[in-house]
């Protein structure tokens, strides 16, 4: 049996303490909705975006392999509520909305695995579920074909990742 995720009754665990990787139109998107932003050089292969002085988002780019990118943790769009402050934000300029439409991703801004959450998807595993959304270290494969826009996005973007320039 699955267990139920009650939200309203966590301190919003997911958003502290997990790792929470995005693709490029999530990057696209986030940038795009904060405006201003630095990249600061860790090292050469690390980076940190930030806004306002705090970390956004993290950047491995490591010598062979697409970059991997991640929500710098805890997640700075996490508010003094629990809440995700992109929660139904969608992305407001003409151009990048339709290119998205185009592409049919969604336009909205939350990352992609923060709206599939507490569902994924690996390329062997194909769509699983976390067994336990606060402690996401066990999962099991889960069959539903209203998941599959999850390997939809999945897929365009890792082609758009290959392809593109990050930012
Ligand atoms: S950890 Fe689970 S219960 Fe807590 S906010 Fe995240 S999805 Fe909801
Ligand atoms: S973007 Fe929103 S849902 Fe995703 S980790 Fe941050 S606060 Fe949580």
């Amino acid at each position: 049996m699955i267990a139920e995720v009650k939200c309203d009754k966590c301190r919003a665990e997911c958003c502290r303490n997990s790792v929470i990787p995005l693709n490029i139109i999530d990057l696209k998107k986030i940038l795009y909705h904060v405006k201003e932003y630095n990249a600061v050089d860790v090292d050469s292969r690390f980076k940190v975006i930030e806004h306002n002085g705090k970390p956004l988002v993290a950047i491995n780019d490591p010598s062979e392999g697409l970059p991997q990118i991640y929500l710098a943790s805890p997640c700075a769009f996490l508010n003094e509520d629990n809440l995700c402050s992109l929660h139904k934000l969608q992305v407001k300029d003409k151009e990048f909305a339709e290119y998205l439409d185009t592409l049919e991703l969604s336009r909205d801004i939350k990352p992609l695995a923060c709206r599939a959450h507490p569902y994924f998807f690996d390329n062997n595993e194909g769509i699983s579920r976390w067994a336990d959304c606060r402690n996401t270290k066990s999962s099991f494969p889960v069959e539903d074909k209203n998941l599959e826009w999850i390997v939809h996005e999945k897929d365009i973007c890792t082609v758009l990742q290959k392809n593109q320039k990050l930012f």
